[in-house]
């Protein structure tokens, strides 16, 4: 069996904000427990609710500057002032265990991705109108109109990038968006490059006697 057959499959997962992104990799990860998600490094200001080390490793701009320095990550970039980036040791040591990961990441550390990692699978996640995203981005209407603008300026530019990933799910019915995502995963399970050196004995069998 070679190296490549037994490597889990890395998911790059992009979508402007108020897309949903997040949630639907959360339920994701619920409903099937052979996938796993990249814990990102940011310099960005922790948020009410998150946790460091399971939304993200907040590190200070010095610390995240010492690491691109010593090659630590697979990718990052600067998204909106402040830097994301996904450590390229623990994706890549899940990836050899055969567990599939999913990387949360802007288009930018997508295109990277998809430079290193051929064999990875992007997907790329939209709210169903403009309407829909200028609704979510607004929410609850505690924001300055300039935070709105500027976040729907940044969700448009993410949106500039759909076209350059291989798969695009919708997300108006959060349920049905969720079955496609998983439907892509169970798909690339199925996948002949995948299946056949699981099932050698089985298609030898089938096949009778050369
Ligand atoms: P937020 O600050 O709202 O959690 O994320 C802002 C943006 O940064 C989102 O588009 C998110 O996908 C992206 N992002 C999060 N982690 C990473 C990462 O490790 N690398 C890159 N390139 N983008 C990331």
């Amino acid at each position: 069996m070679s190296q490549a057959v037994e490597q889990g499959t890395l998911y790059v997962i992009s979508a402007p904000s108020g897309a949903g992104k997040t949630s639907l990799v959360a339920q994701m990860l619920r409903s099937d427990e052979r996938l796993g998600v990249s814990v990102s490094h940011t310099t960005r200001a922790m948020r009410e609710g998150e946790q460091d080390g399971v939304n993200y490793h907040f590190v200070s701009r010095n610390e995240f500057e010492a690491m691109i320095a010593r090659g630590d990550f697979l990718e990052h970039a600067d998204v909106f002032g402040n830097y994301y980036g996904t450590s390229h040791v623990w994706v890549r040591e899940t990836l050899a265990r055969g567990q599939d990961v999913i990387l949360e990441i802007d288009w930018q550390g997508a295109s990277q991705v998809r430079r290193l990692i051929r064999e990875c699978v992007s997907i790329f996640i939209v709210p169903p109108s403009p309407e829909v995203l200028r609704e979510r981005l607004v929410g609850r209407g505690t924001d300055a109109p300039e935070v709105v603008e500027r976040r729907l300026a940044e969700a448009e530019e993410e949106c500039r990038h759909a076209a350059e990933f291989d798969f695009l799910v919708v997300n108006d019915d959060f349920d049905v968006a969720l079955a496609d995502l998983l439907a892509i995963v169970r798909a690339q399970r199925l996948r002949m490059v995948v299946q056949q050196p699981r099932h050698q004995k089985l298609l030898a069998g089938l096949s009778g006697p050369a």
